[in-house]
């Protein structure tokens, strides 16, 4: 994602960190812009999170417990890895 008044680039790690720590606000180090995350990414991660308790308990229903529940764990931490491409931001005035 990039800066829309700076057009500096926030890195991917940044994005990713944001939505881990619960949607925290993005802030921009060039400009002091700061971006919220828009609904859409909070639909997103609510998906990601559904799909992959859906898909670990199905796929793992016939093991020990724990086991679809770390399935779920290591699914949405790589899903997530792919949200930094599809999150939209808006700015704050
Ligand atoms: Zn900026």
């Amino acid at each position: 994602m990039t800066c829309e008044t700076c057009n500096a680039k926030f890195s991917y790690f940044k994005v990713l960190k944001s939505f881990w720590l619960g949607y925290q606000d993005i802030k921009c180090d060039h400009c002091d812009s700061t971006y919220e995350h828009k609904l859409s990414n909070r639909v997103l991660g609510g998906l990601l999170v559904m799909i992959s308790i859906f898909v670990s308990f199905i796929i793992f229903s016939d093991k020990p417990k724990l086991v679809p529940i770390i399935g779920f764990i290591l699914m949405s931490i790589v899903l997530s890895l792919l949200l930094p491409f599809i999150m939209k931001f808006r700015r704050l005035e």
